[in-house]
């Protein structure tokens, strides 16, 4: 690899399992995928590698769930310290694997960590309750416990934070986990897990096992299977998503899915238009587009519409694209094949059928996977990208007449995780907040993540909320004690 870190130790070759580095039969390529050059090599896990993650993480387990919340934070203060102290070398091995840029992957890792030092904190804020009891000679008492062994599936657009936005709620409550990484992204993982084992994390507590996409459906069937495994954690597409959720029906596993969205993005007649223009820009352009809360269709009110989109088209206009470790780059190139298929698809699609491209609207010169940001106008319904999810830089811009029409249209897709609109008229605001069907609403904003907030999708975008104080919830059983003869 020609990538290069302060502290080479942090690129690794094996996976973790039972506080240990292991290797597999064989292994697969890490690339880059701005340049299609090898990263790293890790090991090629599948069935036999996975239930040895399950039985270190079930041994584990009860004397992880023993220790008092407190010490349990201090572990994780330690690792959510090393992620800081550490955060330019993760930061690069992110853009070299997944490709956006340092900044944006340097954000990333700060986010990342922000869970890690939240549920460090939450850990020691984990309380039961006490009942008023209807029996005078009865007592009532709710413990909070950890569920068990949890296993937790993830994707490469935020390689980092949607590992720990997982690991430390669960590790916070108690519970030990088996994580499998996306195949584009596992060396954030692994590097993630360095740091966890000089935190002090105990053997076995946290086992990450790499595998590529055929070896990942294998993994991902002992994972659900196990009736050892309480708790599957995923984010990623719907339909693996419904995969996950049948395969865990034999052993009735509790379920956290973050699944696809189709954020719609609402801009009113009496919006600041300038400021709708910039959270647009920051909703759509994130991380090429590539992220579950980007906005996948804009409905601008018909007398703003014409100003929308040309000072959103100058916007994109502006955006530079490139490899992510040049300097002033703040769009990187597209994951794979795949990705650039799709955009290319969903733009062909909408210009054949009566779409005008106001910005980009093709691949660029760059390489194989970029693609410049895109806006398109005169889209409306019959389109394939007012219905699937892009996952890249195209913002596709529809006129509307009303507010009745606006909500209806935004709510009418079996999507439900992140919706955005602008308005300064107050009684709209609520309306409007009220009616959308939606796990998430950014008001005058495009930017709505963080650790203090529950994050989630309502419909087919998914189960559960991550983050925020309801967030560990995810990885607790509550338990009753009814206490007779007093
Ligand atoms: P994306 O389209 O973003 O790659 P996927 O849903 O395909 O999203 O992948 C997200 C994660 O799910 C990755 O870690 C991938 O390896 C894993 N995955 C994909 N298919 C399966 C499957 N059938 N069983 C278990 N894991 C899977």
């Amino acid at each position: 690899s020609t990538l290069k870190l302060k502290d080479p130790s942090l690129l690794r070759n094996q996976a973790y399992i039972n506080g240990l580095w292991v290797d597999a039969a064989s292994s697969f390529d890490v690339t880059n995928p701005s340049n299609h050059k090898l990263v790293g090599k890790v090991p090629n896990m599948g069935a036999k590698e996975t239930q040895a993650a399950i039985d270190a993480a079930q041994l584990a387990f009860p004397g992880w769930a023993a220790k008092t919340g407190k010490e349990r934070a201090g572990v994780l203060r330690k690792w959510f310290d090393l992620m800081i102290s550490n955060a330019d070398d993760l930061a690069a091995l992110m853009t070299a694997e997944q490709g956006k840029p340092l900044a944006e992957a340097k954000g990333e890792v700060i986010y990342g960590a922000s869970f890690i030092e939240w549920f460090a904190e939450e850990a020691k804020r984990v309380s039961g309750d006490v009942m008023a009891s209807t029996w005078t000679d009865k007592r009532m008492v709710v413990l909070k416990q950890p569920i068990g062994v949890c296993a937790s599936i993830t994707p490469w657009n935020f390689p980092i934070a949607m590992i720990t936005r997982k690991v430390a709620p669960a590790i916070a409550a108690g519970c030990s986990i088996v994580i499998k990484p996306a195949e584009q992204t596992p060396l954030s993982a692994l590097a993630m897990a360095e740091l966890a084992h000089r935190a002090g994390l105990p053997a076995g507590v946290m086992n990450i096992i790499t595998a590529d996409s055929d070896k990942s459906i294998e993994a991902g069937k002992v994972l659900c299977d196990s009736p050892v495994v309480r708790h599957l954690s995923f984010t990623g597409s719907t339909p693996v998503g419904r995969i996950l959720m049948k395969q865990c029906a034999p052993t009735v596993k509790k379920l956290a899915l973050e699944l696809g969205g189709h954020a719609p993005f609402i801009v009113f007649e009496d919006a600041d238009l300038d400021a709708a223009v910039e959270g647009a820009l920051q909703s759509k352009f994130r991380n090429a587009g590539q992220t579950c809360v980007c906005t996948n269709r804009f409905y601008a009110h018909e007398s703003i519409y014409d100003a929308f989109v040309e000072k959103l088209a100058a916007g994109a206009g502006k955006i530079k694209v490139g490899d992510g470790f040049d300097q002033g780059v703040n769009q990187g190139p597209l994951i794979d094949d795949q990705a650039i298929a799709k955009v290319e698809e969903h733009v062909a699609d909408a210009v054949s059928k009566g779409a005008k491209v106001l910005a980009g609207g093709k691949k660029s010169a760059l390489g194989s996977l970029f693609y410049e940001p895109t806006v398109l106008s005169n889209v409306h319904d019959g389109m394939q990208i007012m219905v699937e999810e892009t996952f890249g830089p195209v913002a596709a811009v529809v006129k509307f007449k009303t507010e009745e029409e606006a909500v209806a249209a935004a709510n009418n897709t079996d999507f439900g995780l992140a919706s955005y609109f602008y308005s300064r008229d107050i009684g709209r605001v609520w309306r409007v907040a009220e009616k959308l069907e939606y796990g998430m609403v950014g008001i005058n904003t495009g930017l709505i993540s963080n650790e203090v907030a529950p994050f989630g999708g309502v419909k087919q975008s998914g189960l559960g909320r991550e983050g925020s104080k309801y967030g560990i919830d995810e990885y607790l059983e509550i338990k009753y004690l009814c206490m007779g003869g007093i």
